[in-house]
């Protein structure tokens, strides 16, 4: 058995790790178990995991329920190739969504990521474009300041200015409008609208969709953007012949309040939690064709997505000469990840995430407001269990870590953004030592700006 510094030093030598340089960068932990809200590393620190291991861990971490389903169905079947087999977790797990899901979202496409959804969506808009007669209309159009994914597809509908630029030569050229400025919390501006309006009327002969976060823009700025826009978004789409996809991967599962980002355009402001889906009710407003779905579906035990279509997509690409959608993951509709889903669609089912949300969101904002006082406070953003604190200037790695040690706090701070999107279950006690270390993280000096392991 080798001990931890040696773990430590095979890991700097040889493993990549997300958005990092192979060597020469800033200590890493070496995680050794995670239970509920924390992950304890080898040298015995207990880390209150604000981030959710990037957003997926909404039940906390090793979940009983969803642990003891993965175990369950491993005893059967780990895996089986899903061209030419079906099974019972995959179908399952379908029947659930299509409950769990918008009203009409109901065409399954399981994915082993949420950038591979992403891609799947844009293709799954193409195609119907060309069953529709429209070969040329083959260009999407998404929002500055987005983030979708790290392949090429996903890389080509986030920021064109963002982490992805010098990959610009790999990537298919779509077509971008300003990043929403019109915030949660203000009314709704219709001159928000016009970059949109006018990139369409510029290119609408060509576009196929229109791709968003809905509310919640996550990886390249941690933006929270008023829900108005949802709303003249599906108008536009529905007159110009255009397909509308929210990418929910990160606004989704009750992160941002209600169940998904999109809610937050239906109805009154008062109704904007309404659980539509299983109310029954004829949710009138604003729903997209095609919707993405990851992260905390299987409450981050196991990797899955999936990218949904309404039915009139669905019959569109099926009723046409090419009626196949071709694409193939390995690992599609993965039985172990059906099951943590199964498992995970249960938890967001049976407990009150809509009010633990609420709770957290108070917390959130009575601790964070204050922050804006502080002299490298530039902004503070909160909404649901999604708290911000953007700065002027980013402190050193080194303060970073040294406030994670001393808190007990795991924060991953990218670029001016110091931010929180901690499990959903979250105690409020937990949430207040967070925003204390958001705090610490906040009156740090600012240091010179090199380092990259920080960056998401
Ligand atoms: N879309 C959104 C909105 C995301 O936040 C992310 C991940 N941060 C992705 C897509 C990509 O998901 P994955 O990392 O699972 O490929």
């Amino acid at each position: 058995m080798k001990n931890a510094s040696e773990l430590l030093e095979f890991d700097a030598g040889h493993l990549w790790h997300p958005y990092a340089a192979l060597r020469n960068t800033p200590a890493r932990f070496l995680a050794r178990s995670a239970q509920g809200t924390t992950i304890e590393t080898a040298d015995g620190l207990k880390l209150i995991d604000a981030v959710s291991s990037w957003w997926c861990v909404a039940h906390g971490h090793n979940c009983p329920e969803i642990v003891e389903a993965i175990r369950k169905q491993s005893e059967k079947m780990c895996h089986v190739m899903f061209g030419g087999f079906t099974h019972e977790p995959a179908i399952e797990l379908g029947e659930r969504l299509v409950k769990f899901l918008p009203k009409g979202l109901n065409k399954i496409f399981y994915a082993d990521s949420g950038s591979i959804s992403v891609e799947c969506a844009a293709k799954m808009a193409v195609q119907y474009q060309f069953a529709k007669g429209h070969p040329e209309k083959c260009k999407l159009v998404a929002l500055k300041g987005g983030y979708h994914g790290d392949t090429a597809g996903a890389m080509a509908l986030s920021d064109p200015d963002g982490m992805h630029t010098l990959f610009r030569g790999i990537m298919p050229q779509h077509y971008f409008a300003e990043r929403p400025n019109c915030r949660a919390d203000e009314p709704w501006d219709d001159r928000d609208f016009a970059s949109m309006e006018q990139v369409v009327a510029e290119h609408e002969g060509e576009i196929a969709a229109i791709i968003c976060e809905p509310v919640f823009q996550g990886g390249n700025g941690m933006w929270l953007y008023n829900a108005g826009y949802l709303k003249r978004l599906r108008k536009l789409c529905d007159e110009k012949g255009i397909l509308l996809i929210f990418d929910e991967i990160a606004a989704g599962f009750y992160r941002t309040g209600p169940r998904w980002g999109m809610e937050h355009a239906w109805g009154t402001p008062g109704a904007a939690g309404k659980d539509c889906a299983n109310s029954g009710e004829d949710c009138a407003a604003v729903l997209p064709d095609i919707m993405t779905i990851g992260k905390a579906l299987t409450g981050g035990h196991m990797t899955m997505a999936a990218c949904v279509a309404s039915e009139m997509v669905a019959d569109v690409i099926t009723n046409s000469k090419i009626s196949a959608f071709m694409h193939g993951p390995t690992y599609m509709a993965n039985p172990l990840a059906c099951a943590a889903a199964i498992a995970s669609l249960d938890l967001f089912e049976n407990r009150d995430y809509a009010s633990r949300v609420a709770a957290i969101e108070k917390r959130l904002r009575a601790n964070l407001e204050p922050l804006r006082n502080l002299e490298n406070a530039a902004d503070v953003r909160v909404l649901g269990a999604i708290g911000c604190l953007e700065l002027k200037a980013i402190p050193t790695s080194d303060d970073i870590l040294r406030v994670i040690k001393e808190t007990g706090v795991w924060l991953r701070p990218f670029c001016n953004y110091v931010y929180t999107m901690p499990p959903l279950i979250t105690s409020e006690s937990e949430v207040d030592r967070i925003c204390e270390a958001i705090k610490m993280i906040g009156q740090c000096e600012p240091g010179p700006v090199s380092d990259d392991e920080f960056h998401e």
